[in-house]
């Protein structure tokens, strides 16, 4: 049997490799060329060019750009009117981001738990969460697979409530033959780099109202319109506008529409091998003792961002915390997605304790992203493959 690195073995190879990392190509960086030598490089022509490749790419009516993913979220909860003394539901498996925007508002996170074998948000136990305070719902596409959105629509057409899908991991997925953001009431999606397609940082809401659209556009824009509809008063002149709400400025540049615009027409390029990754491990992993998959959604075409393995300490001799040192002593780094939201000493002190949703929790303890990024060579998947194998392998119980 091959020897694991930590215990002294040859790593599987020579060079670091990550567990995300991001692809510019010599079109990205033309464009964005492009753009510092025009006259616009923020409210420029990039952004609505950019707008509108979001809403053919999902289907969806309107699209918000904005500075980043956690920016989108916080317009889609302000123009789904949470305020002081709501609460909103989300997932305790996420980057913090998905809870901290009901917090800017003034309102309440409640942590639904997640499915064990999906890994996404419970319908059952979001429908268990609601009180006559919930306002809306924030559901995550963990890893990039769709939230169960028939049934999340339901249950929020059924009580009122607003369904934000936070879909960081999504841009790519297809729910039921649908692309995600076109399908929940609002979709955000952000672009940091280690998401499927980047401007550096950046995010995006898209909808089919056109009603959260025209308050998006204010939240994201100091809650300024130069709109005729929207005014109080007759106008000044051609320089006119009023402030007509309290909003912030979330603008994207252009120099960052233009690269994303850019990485936009390799999105199915990009999709295309992910899946591709995701399908060689997932045919390496299946049944190796030790280590348990993320189990898929039939109804979620899914454009991989994260591919998780969980490690089962009953299964092995060494837990989730030396496998993660074995791997990186092969020179594979991951990462792990996410630590519960409410584990943070923020939301501690906040009230919130452990115990809260165990599944989450128990998932959190065997979890570790392992690398999967457009650019990965076939050696680099069989490295990753062959490292996770052999330390399987050695430390099996
Ligand atoms: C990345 C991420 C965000 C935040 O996006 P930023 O662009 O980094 O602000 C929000 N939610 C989830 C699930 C994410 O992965």
């Amino acid at each position: 049997m091959e020897k694991p690195a930590v215990c002294g073995g040859k790593p599987v190879r020579e060079t670091k490799i990550f567990y995300g990392h991001q692809y510019i190509d010599e079109a990205d960086i033309e464009a964005v060329v492009r753009v510092m030598r025009s006259d616009y490089l923020t409210c420029g022509p990039q952004i609505a060019q950019l707008e509108e490749k979001l809403c053919q790419i999902t289907g969806a009516q309107y699209a918000v750009v904005c500075s980043n993913g956690t920016a989108a979220l916080h317009i889609a909860c302000l123009a789904a009117g949470v305020g002081e003394g709501d609460e909103v539901i989300t997932s305790p498996l996420t980057f913090a981001a998905s809870a901290n925007c009901a917090l800017y508002c003034g309102a309440k996170p409640v942590f639904a738990d997640v499915n064990g074998e999906t890994y996404n948000i419970d319908p059952t136990a979001v429908a268990a969460g609601i009180t006559s305070y919930t306002k809306a719902v924030v559901a995550v596409d963990f890893g990039g697979q769709s939230v169960e959105l028939d049934e999340l629509r339901s249950i929020c057409r059924e009580r009122g409530l607003v369904l934000i899908e936070d879909g960081a991991h999504v841009i790519g997925t297809r729910y039921k033959g649908k692309p995600n953001g076109s399908i929940a009431d609002m979709t955000t999606f952000s672009f940091h780099p280690v998401k499927t397609v980047t401007s550096g940082e950046g995010g995006a809401v898209l909808t089919n109202s056109k009603e959260y659209y025209q308050k998006l556009k204010l939240f994201r824009e100091h809650g300024i319109t130069r709109e005729a509809g929207l005014m109080q008063y007759p106008s000044h002149g051609n320089w006119y506008y009023e402030q007509i709400l309290l909003g912030m400025n979330y603008r994207m540049t252009d120099i960052q529409a233009a690269l994303l615009n850019s990485q936009l027409d390799k999105l199915p390029l990009f999709s295309e091998q992910r899946k591709a990754i995701a399908a060689r491990y997932d045919q390496a992993f299946t049944g190796l003792k030790g280590i348990r998959l993320q189990k898929e959604n039939p109804d979620s075409d899914t454009t991989r961002h994260l591919y998780m393995i969980r490690v089962l300490e009953e299964e092995l001799t060494i837990g989730r915390k030396e496998f993660f040192e074995a791997l990186t002593a092969e020179n594979i780094c991951g990462n792990v997605h996410y630590i519960p939201v409410y584990f943070h000493p923020y939301y501690e002190q906040l009230g919130y304790r452990k115990g809260l949703c165990p599944i989450a929790e128990k998932i959190y303890e065997g979890i570790i992203s392992i690398p999967l990024y457009y650019g990965m060579t076939d050696q680099d998947v069989d490295d990753v493959i062959r490292g996770v194998t052999k330390i399987a392998g050695y430390f099996e119980r």
